[in-house]
């Protein structure tokens, strides 16, 4: 091996080819596990890139014998492999293994932030399957009232796996489709909007939190279970609500162990309260649009930088007024989500700026391909929000 750090990653999607990008100029090797011709693997060419499932423990230990690091795009990865390389291989696991055993499993997660006193939903684990399922869903209806939500504890993304209970029907529904997996109650929250706070963290030899830097609160919107934009600043939350916002996600991410970029998403109740709901121990979707936002330190250079145990800057700054990100879904055709791309790729305003980026994925209805983002030197989000309508209507006609 040269002594040139090589970041291995599991995972070669969306999230791993602008890890990729932002790896290029910086000169960063990253050696990818994914299928052939996955979205990473299709700008990075790397000797020691692996074809084959990122859930392949024996292909985890070959990526890791050509690696130093090793990170993630995803954490829903095999963790036993991983605390035995971190261990034995001396290869570093970043985050750490236990971050991402407790994020795989909802209940375990929201459980261990509530006696961290995080501020959560309350959530019940469900037992059973058939009638005793049944009665512990009638336990929880008593106990929460309608509606609240039903999770799968793992292998959950883009609302896949949660399923809202709004009355008494909804029961034996969720028997018959949530019968099979291991799942958990929570507290339906009524909230205002959503906001995701981005964390980069660092820590020392002994595992102590070294730099806790957040990024500036978003706003994230959600149309069925899938982020569809996010804003930048939110457009109506108060500052201060966002500054808790920001505080809350830093304390959750001290909980957290190892080195990287978190994801903190939240719920603002009516109260301007800040509850979490969950973490994303990587990058994440609404933290894309820091790649304009604040070119210096963009997710992607975060997680490198991060990993690497490179020198941080004192503060994450924009160096724009106002950005919204928009997320390109699949359509019924596979060609339903061309005219918005060549729509973004045509518009041009004052000191305003749209950029497109596609992950080379086939089309698939509701799948995530690519995202727009808008900048506004000086707008704000308002005169943002007027400017890129064109863009979020024809995103949302895609969906129809
Ligand atoms: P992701 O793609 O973010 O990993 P996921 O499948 O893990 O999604 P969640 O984050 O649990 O799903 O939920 C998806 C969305 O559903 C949330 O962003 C929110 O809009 C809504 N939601 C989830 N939990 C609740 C709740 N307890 N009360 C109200 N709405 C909720
Ligand atoms: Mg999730
Ligand atoms: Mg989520």
């Amino acid at each position: 091996m040269s002594s040139k750090p090589v970041i291995g990653l599991l995972g070669g999607g969306q999230l791993g080819r602008m890890l990729c990008q932002a790896a290029a100029p910086l000169d960063v090797e990253i050696a990818i596990l994914d299928a052939e011709n996955a979205p990473a693997k299709q700008i990075n060419h790397n000797s020691h890139n692996i074809n084959g499932s990122y859930k392949d423990a024996e292909k985890i230990r070959e990526l890791a014998s050509h690696c130093s690091v090793l990170s993630v795009e995803t954490e829903h990865v095999d963790t036993t492999v991983l605390e035995e390389i971190a261990t034995t291989a001396k290869v570093a696991v970043c985050p750490s293994w236990k971050t991402l055993r407790l994020i795989q499993d909802k209940y375990e997660q929201k459980t261990y932030f509530a006696g961290q006193g995080i501020p959560v939903a309350e959530s019940v684990a469900i037992e059973g399957s058939g009638d005793a399922m049944l009665a512990s869903l009638k336990a929880v209806s008593a106990k929460f009232g309608y509606p609240w939500m039903l999770k799968s504890r793992k292998d959950s993304y883009d609302g896949r796996g949660n399923l809202k209970i709004s009355n008494e029907a909804d029961l034996e529904r969720a028997v018959a489709e949530f019968g099979n997996f291991s799942c958990y109650a929570e507290k339906f929250v009524p909230f205002q909007c959503e906001l995701s706070v981005l964390v980069i963290r660092t820590e020392d030899d002994e595992g102590r939190t070294k730099r806790l830097l957040p990024y500036p609160a978003v706003e994230t919107v959600h149309e069925d279970n899938i982020c569809s934009r996010v804003y930048l600043p939110p457009r109506t939350t108060p500052a201060a609500a966002c500054e808790r916002a920001q505080q809350v996600a830093s304390d959750v991410v001290g909980k957290l162990w190892g080195r990287g970029i978190f994801a903190v998403e939240m719920f603002v109740t009516q109260d301007n309260q800040i509850l979490v709901n969950e973490i994303a121990p990587r990058p994440h979707n609404s933290g894309h649009l820091f790649i304009e936002a604040v070119p210096y330190m963009s997710q992607y250079k975060a997680q490198l930088t991060s990993i690497l145990d490179q020198t941080l800057p004192a503060k994450i700054e924009p160096y724009v007024s106002s950005s919204i990100m928009i997320n390109i879904l699949g359509g019924a055709n596979p060609d339903s989500h061309l005219a918005l791309v060549e729509k973004a790729k045509s518009m041009y305003g004052n000191k305003m700026a749209v950029y497109a980026h596609l992950y080379g994925k086939e089309s698939k209805p509701s799948r995530k391909i690519g995202h727009i983002t808008v900048t506004g030197l000086v707008a704000s989000i308002t005169e943002l929000e007027e400017f890129a309508k064109p863009l979020v209507d024809m995103a949302s006609d895609i969906r129809q």
